[in-house]
């Protein structure tokens, strides 16, 4: 509310679009390519992650994208060998991290423990965790995603700020999606659980031939994506279809 002469009061009021958060994984191969996938990136509402080696590149091209980190350590600083903090990523602009990725906790074997202590320590930070959480084939396959995305949020602080990506394992980097009408369910699920305002964001090989799909369910306010945000031609139709969405608060 903004207040100008003592009688009139003008409620203004800002369209939020939805959000686009582009996940390289360990790619590219080099800078060069680093920096032509970045300045294509490079709107609003896009958060860009690229792997730790280009986000000082990546930080220098974008003015418009905010910049998020793939992972973080949780403590800021020691003999933790291999590892990135927090107080490090922060120094180079760093706004957002990615937590708990499944390719983190089923490749590497990050448990729920590591994935508090991590969003922990990027809240204490100032950073904004995208905690990602997700059934497997085999707990969809039992009836037990619902419990299994409870499971993996029940540790998150119910009051701070924070970011749900809903990702089912399945459907990451398989070409397969999830049907929009059952992420749609999940995420009523998810949004009865976490701080009123939480984006929630979908993820599973979303490509610009889906995206609107889940774009057209205003309870989805946006999409992680992976190994399509890194192809600039898909890219660019997908950061083009997104910008025509608001977000509904
Ligand atoms: C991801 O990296 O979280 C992801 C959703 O990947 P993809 O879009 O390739 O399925």
């Amino acid at each position: 509310m903004v207040c100008g002469e003592p009688t009139s009061c003008t409620i203004i009021t800002y369209a939020m679009k939805k959000q686009f958060v582009a996940n390289w994984k360990m790619n590219p191969g080099s800078v060069k390519e680093a920096l032509g996938i970045a300045r294509a990136s490079d709107y609003e509402s896009v958060i860009v992650c690229p792997p730790f080696p280009f986000i000082p590149a990546v930080s220098g091209i974008v003015k418009r994208a905010e910049l998020g980190a793939q992972d973080l350590f949780w403590e800021r600083k020691g003999a933790y060998t291999g590892e990135v903090s927090s107080l490090q990523l922060r120094g180079l602009g760093v706004r957002y991290v990615i937590i708990g990725h499944s390719e983190r906790r089923y490749i590497i074997g990050e448990t729920d423990e590591v994935v508090e202590k991590k969003f922990v320590a990027a809240l204490r930070a100032g950073l904004v965790p995208i905690v990602c959480v997700g059934e497997t084939a085999e707990e969809k396959r039992a009836g037990r995603a619902e419990e299994a995305v409870m499971r993996e949020l029940r540790a998150m602080p119910a009051r701070s700020r924070f970011v749900v990506a809903y990702e089912p394992v399945w459907a990451i980097g398989t070409g397969i999606p999830d049907r929009p009408e059952d992420t749609e369910r999940m995420v009523r699920v998810i949004r009865s659980r976490v701080p009123r305002g939480t984006s929630i964001l979908y993820g599973g090989s979303v490509t610009a031939a889906n995206l609107r799909s889940f774009c057209d369910h205003s309870n989805i306010d946006g999409v992680l994506v992976g190994g399509a945000s890194i192809r600039i031609h898909e890219l660019r139709r997908m950061i083009h279809i997104i910008g025509t969405y608001d977000r509904t608060e």
